[in-house]
């Protein structure tokens, strides 16, 4: 599989990882010819850490990743081994779909939709270096010294970039347990003057299962009915496992104190940052020092796989003492590890650097999507990928920009987050980053991107069919739930209570009321029986949050507002009257897109704005009328 010359490619994607996958099927659905180049064809969709997609906020990524016809979620259907909704007792906005996967399902499934993916050719080879023609990218370099062409690169070099394996004192220069770092390229992106900053994360001891005492643990099955991540996937026809349930003991957290000095995070060994909702099992006996126990997840990684992934015990310490702790907790008694847990520091690009393409605004056709941009998890990475393979795509064919607003989409929100606020410590996805989340919800991401992707040119043909049976369904039966009305004494008949107001409500305001459900509404009018229950339970969630949309609605104009007055590339913001030196300097090092993104700075006062407003309105019609 290793071509020896190349011709060159409009797309080069450099990295196999989640980010890699997502952005190289996207370029090449938008008609690229595009390259996958990787250090190991067969690590190809590998998951470096948890056996896991999706989850709260996470689940919703997946759900827009697909909307936009992304790999992700449909591969996860198929791998899945374990489903559950998370957050069921809440409201739709925030219920969050995730999956226990088969990791080695996963990776296969990857691999074969990748290599069955028209206009995409997959590599095996080491990038080193990127040559550049003037200020633009044109080809990258092999460690072989072979030199590919190109129009544009996606980097999606994960945690590799100067990686760094830590386990007790011991340190490994490695990009994943047993996989090389990336020197190379992280010199050259240095040399190219982009920000680099450092980082951690961390992955727990992985358990031989034939040596856990299942019969004593709690047992967590999915979801009875498991809900796919695709709009195109009509059911899970996967065998289905449980995870189950156990906690640290005392014992456990006087193993780990009695060894802190061991541990790489306390004893200087680790300077970088980790990810402050996901810290190791050390680090949450030091910092919850008053709590005797934490649960954790003993999930499987896969059907015909016997290692158990232990999630909540993430780990550097020496293996000698990961053994001794993990033999304190109940279930574990006898417990084997197969690979103790490690914790990983490597380099990351300051996300500022990027434009919302994901394209560096110093080198022209370079693209950075994923862990490289200072985020954690599979899901974010894939997202970024989309949008960084569909804008790469773009510019080599000389296409428009894609932009996602924050009101259209949680991809938007992330890729705005990092490159307006940059990170401190590894950016994750939560529902609580979007401010529009009424309108973001998983259930609705297909109805939100997949006609935006048609018009892009990302969605194939499936996928644009069965979207338009479905809103054809959705505009049906949403008609005819506004044409079926009925009286407050009319629904008191068949044990509905209204308010007594005369008033003639519609089958949809009906439905609006949390306590009228569509079984209530089935009863009154026979006929809505016949609509498919997919259809209802969506017309029903858009029912119920229509009237929070209406009132969204202005919020959403206003913001919208904010992001069309876009500043210029080459606005003088030290010539700016009326700012002050502190935020004309915050302006200049960030040259914001738009109003709406100078907003979101730290520092940039409400005051700041009128004038920035004021002043890009008066120069634009100076220009106008010059
Ligand atoms: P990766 O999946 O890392 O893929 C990088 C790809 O780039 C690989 O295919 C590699 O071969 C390729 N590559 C690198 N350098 C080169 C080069 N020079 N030339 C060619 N190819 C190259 N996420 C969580 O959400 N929760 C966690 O608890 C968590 N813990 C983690 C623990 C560890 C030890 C690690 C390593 C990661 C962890 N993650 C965790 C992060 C998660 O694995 C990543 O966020 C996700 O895999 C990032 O995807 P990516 O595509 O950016 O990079």
């Amino acid at each position: 599989m290793f071509h020896v010359k190349h011709p060159g490619f409009d797309v080069i994607v450099v990295g196999g990882g989640h980010a890699g996958c997502e952005a190289a099927a996207a370029a090449a659905r938008m008609g690229a010819d595009t390259a996958l180049l990787t250090l190991s064809l067969a690590t190809i969709g590998a998951m470096s850490c948890n056996p896991a997609i999706g989850g709260l906020g996470k689940g919703h990524l997946v759900r827009e990743i697909d909307a936009l016809d992304g790999v992700m979620g449909r591969l996860a259907d198929k791998a899945g081994i374990h489903f559950r909704l998370l957050n069921r007792s809440k409201g739709p906005a925030v219920r969050g779909p995730r999956a226990q996967i088969d990791r080695a399902q996963y990776r296969a499934a990857m691999q074969a939709e990748l290599r069955a993916t028209p206009n995409l050719t997959l590599i095996e080879g080491s990038v080193e270096d990127l040559e550049l023609s003037g200020e633009a990218v044109c080809a990258v370099t092999l460690a072989t010294g072979e030199r590919i062409a190109c129009r544009a690169v996606v980097l999606t070099t994960g945690t590799f970039l100067n990686g760094v394996i830590h386990i007790g004192a011991e340190r490994v220069p490695a990009g994943r347990v047993g996989e090389p770092p990336s020197v190379g390229l992280a010199a050259t992106l240095a040399r190219a003057g982009l920000r680099l900053g450092r980082l951690k994360t961390g992955t727990p001891p992985r358990l031989d299962g034939a040596t856990i005492d299942w019969a004593t643990l709690e047992r967590q099955p999915g979801d009875a009915e498991p809900e796919p991540f695709s709009a195109l996937t009509s059911r899970i026809t996967q065998a289905q496992v449980d995870c189950h349930i156990t906690r640290t003991t005392p014992e456990t957290h006087d193993v780990i104190r009695r060894n802190l000095d061991a541990a790489p995070i306390f004893s200087g060994a680790i300077k970088a940052r980790g990810p402050r909702y996901c810290p190791s099992i050390e680090d949450k006996v030091v910092r919850f020092g008053e709590r005797d126990s934490h649960q954790i997840f003993l999930e499987p990684e896969g059907l015909d796989d016997d290692i158990i992934y232990p999630n909540g015990i993430s780990t550097s310490l020496p293996a000698a003492v990961q053994a001794e702790f993990v033999r304190t907790i109940p279930g574990l008694e006898r417990a084997v590890i197969r690979r103790p847990g490690y914790a990983i520091e490597y380099d990351y690009v300051d996300p500022r650097e990027l434009a919302a393409t994901l394209e560096t605004k110093a080198i022209g056709g370079l693209f950075l999507a994923g862990q490289i941009n200072g985020t954690t998890g599979y899901e974010e990475a894939a997202a970024q990928g989309l949008v960084a393979g569909l804008n790469a795509a773009l510019r080599a064919g000389g296409g428009e920009k894609v932009i996602f607003d924050r009101a259209e989409a949680y991809l938007g929100v992330m890729i705005d987050d990092l490159i307006t606020r940059g990170v401190t410590e590894p950016y994750r996805m939560f529902t609580s980053r979007a401010e529009y989340r009424l309108t973001l919800r998983s259930d609705n991401a297909d109805q939100r991107l997949t006609g935006r992707g048609i018009d892009i040119g990302c969605v194939g043909s499936e996928r644009a069919s069965a979207f338009d049976t479905k809103s054809a369904k959705l505009d049906a039966a949403r008609g005819r739930l506004e044409a079926l009305t009925i009286t407050p004494t009319e629904a008191a008949r068949h044990g509905l209570d209204l308010n007594k107001d005369g008033v003639r409500r519609s089958a949809f305001a009906l439905l609006s009321r949390w306590n009228i459900g569509w079984a209530d509404a089935a009863r009154v009018w026979t006929e809505l029986g016949a609509i498919e229950p997919a259809i209802a339970a969506q017309i029903e969630v858009d029912a119920k949050y229509a009237v929070y949309l209406e009132r969204q609605m202005a919020d959403v104009a206003s913001f919208r507002r904010d992001e069309a007055l876009l500043l210029p590339d080459d606005l003088d913001y030290a010539g700016l009257a009326g700012l002050s030196n502190e935020v004309k300097a915050r302006l200049g090092e960030a040259r914001p897109r738009s109003l709406g993104q100078a907003a979101r700075l730290e520092g940039i006062t409400p005051a700041a704005l009128t004038v920035l407003a004021s002043q890009v309105r008066k120069g634009r019609r100076i220009a106008a009328a010059e």
